[in-house]
Parts: C-alpha cells; sequence; structure tokens
C-alpha cells in the first residue's frame, strides 16, 4: 500500500516531481530549435514569434500560467497562448519542459498541436497551440451538454485514436480527464496537457508514476504492491479513459454523489477497495462492456487502445465522421 505510505495530505493535484528532472531551474534550458516553428512537426509554414501575436482574451488559468486567444497580425490565423509566468514554481516549469519535449514529438489529429515555443520579453514564456474553440469537454460538460452514447461513441474514438498514436510512441499521458480533451465546433477532440507524461525508455516504476490528478488514477497508481505487478503505463490512461467517458455519460464524477467534495482518502479507498462505479440500467451492453473493459481493476486485465479500437461500441465509427 505504497500510496499510504507517502502521502497523506490531501493534494488532488499531487504534482510529484520526477528526480531525473529536479536539476532544471529556470529560465527554462529549451530543448534545441524549441524556439521555432520547426520545433514541432506542425503544419505552421513559418516560424512565429511572440511580437506577431496579439491577445485577444483570456482563455483560462492554469497551474502556474495563463491561456489567450491570439491573432496572427499578418495571416489573422488564430492561435491558443499559453504563457508561463517566469517566476513560477520550478515544478511547473519542469512540467512545461516536459510538455514542450512531448508536442515536439508528436503529430496526430488526435492530439494538439504546437505551432512554437519561444521567451516572452519581461521572462515569461510561452507556447504557442492550435485554437480549440468550445473550450474542453469539463467545459461542455458544466455548460449542461447532454453526452448520449451516440456522441460519447464518438468523442471515445477520437481519443483512442489518439492514445493508440501516444503509446505506440511510447507516451503515457497520466492525467486523462475531461478538462484535457479540448474540443471545437465540429466536435473533433484533441488531447492536450502533457506536463505529467513520459516517455517509455525502459519500465516505468509505479512509484515514480504517482503524478497527475488523482481522482482518474487507476489502482496500480494507487497501489502498485496490490495491483501493479504487471504494471506497463498504458493502461492507466485506458483507466482515466474509461472514468472520462462514464463521467460525462452521468454528468458527474462517478466515484462520487453530485456536488460531493472529493478528498484523497475517499477517493483512494473507492478506486483501489471499492467495486468500479454502476451504469444507470438504461444503459447500452455496447457501452456498459466498453466501460467493463477499460475499468478493469486488475490493469494485465484491461483492453489497450488497439483492441479498444475494435470494440463493438466505437468500431463503427468513421475516423472522418465527427
Ligand atoms: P493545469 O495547469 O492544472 O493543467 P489547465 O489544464 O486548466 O490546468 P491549461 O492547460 O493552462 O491549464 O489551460 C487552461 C485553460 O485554457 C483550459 O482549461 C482551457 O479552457 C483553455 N485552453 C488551453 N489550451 C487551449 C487551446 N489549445 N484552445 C482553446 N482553449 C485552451
Ligand atoms: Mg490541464
Amino acid at each position: 500500500m505504497a500510496v499510504v505510505r507517502d502521502r497523506r495530505h490531501l493534494n488532488l493535484r499531487l504534482p510529484l516531481p520526477e528526480p531525473s528532472e529536479r536539476r532544471h531551474r529556470f529560465p527554462l534550458p529549451l530543448p534545441p530549435s524549441a524556439n521555432s516553428a520547426a520545433a514541432a512537426p506542425t503544419n505552421s509554414a513559418a516560424a512565429i514569434s511572440a511580437a506577431d501575436l496579439e491577445k485577444l482574451q483570456v482563455l483560462g488559468h492554469g497551474n502556474g500560467g495563463t491561456v489567450y486567444k491570439v491573432r496572427h497580425k499578418h495571416t489573422s490565423a488564430i492561435y491558443a497562448l499559453k504563457v508561463v509566468h517566469g517566476d513560477s514554481d520550478p515544478a511547473f516549469r519542469r512540467q512545461i519542459l516536459r510538455e514542450i519535449s512531448i508536442l515536439r514529438r508528436t503529430d496526430s489529429p488526435h492530439v494538439i498541436k504546437c505551432h512554437g515555443v519561444f521567451d516572452i520579453p519581461g521572462g515569461d514564456f510561452a507556447i504557442c497551440m492550435q485554437y480549440m474553440d468550445m473550450g474542453t469537454l469539463e467545459t461542455l460538460l458544466k455548460n449542461g451538454v447532454v453526452f448520449t452514447e451516440d456522441l460519447l461513441a464518438k468523442i471515445c474514438h477520437q481519443v483512442l485514436s489518439g492514445l493508440e498514436y501516444l503509446h505506440a510512441h511510447k507516451i503515457i499521458h497520466r492525467d486523462l480527464k475531461p478538462s484535457n480533451l479540448l474540443v471545437d465546433q465540429k466536435m473533433e477532440v484533441k488531447i492536450s496537457d502533457f506536463g505529467v507524461s513520459k516517455i517509455m525508455q525502459r519500465t516505468l516504476d509505479p512509484c515514480n508514476s504517482y503524478v497527475g490528478t488523482c481522482a482518474y488514477m487507476s489502482p496500480e497508481r494507487f497501489d502498485p504492491d496490490t495491483y501493479g505487478s504487471n504494471y506497463n503505463g498504458y493502461a492507466g490512461d485506458i483507466w482515466s479513459l474509461g472514468l472520462t467517458l462514464l463521467e460525462l455519460y452521468v454528468g458527474h464524477f462517478p466515484y462520487l454523489a453530485p456536488g460531493q467534495r472529493p478528498d484523497w482518502a475517499t477517493l483512494m479507498c473507492a478506486i483501489c477497495f471499492g467495486e468500479p462505479p454502476s451504469l444507470p440500467e438504461s444503459t447500452s451492453d455496447n457501452f456498459r462492456s466498453f466501460i467493463e473493459c477499460c475499468l478493469q481493476k486488475d490493469s494485465s486485465k484491461r483492453w489497450s487502445a488497439t483492441q479498444l479500437l475494435s470494440h463493438p461500441f466505437v468500431c463503427n465509427i468513421e475516423p472522418k465522421s465527427v
């Protein structure tokens, strides 16, 4: 029960730094070529600089930074600009380094695209990303959008395609949840926020994987001694996907009653010792089965992203039909 030993305070975010990254200090040692559009394999034609962009509005505040909607002064293209404050917490700066490193490696229609990374006069630092005009799935849920099974199947197919891509490239997201899935008016969904993600080299020590938002963590990440015998990390993302879909479907975080305030101990007990949340009686057999494939407490029984793409709940979704 490593988790009980290691962490007794209540902190749902729990962004524990990884030992190998503790040496980084701000200003960020940008990876080579990170300050140009070549920093990521994107479709941006030319390098974008801070001076090219004008701020239109604040889209949101994250842990250590602010995201703005911006317009390119010459092309009028709209982007999202994540500005990391120069005096922000070192742990958050490490997250940003990791996020940049992963954004530079990814090129998938289901992963948010990065169009450039650059310093801003005054010590701030920015990542220019593809703009998603409907915000996150969490925003839609809070705004009362009803997620039918049909809609969830379309969303799910896209997230699974993104996860299949990431996992094939040995990237584990580790913080999949409604607020990290960006969406646009066509209901195209992109995985975002790679601040606590991990690029696998050999094997992953489950004890080093205790990062991300604990509400969406799988049993083996909470309790590697009991559930982590064949720990591979990828299965944790599948658990988080299952919980995310369930939350969108029932309209609230499924391990808690609507409006109940989460605390770390309650969540840990429910996830590790309780049964996975039940679905309403009206749920179709296909969706019920899909959720069961994701929420297997034994991670070795959980389906992979590739296997889930052939599940009847999503296998008839055309990739371009959304
Ligand atoms: P945390 O720092 O804890 O991960 P967060 O995910 O909310 O929090 P950010 O990734 O900085 O923080 O994003 C803040 C908000 O900005 C998001 O919740 C979302 O509403 C908005 N946002 C982020 N990226 C984009 C984007 N590419 N397009 C549109 N809106 C975005
Ligand atoms: Mg986030």
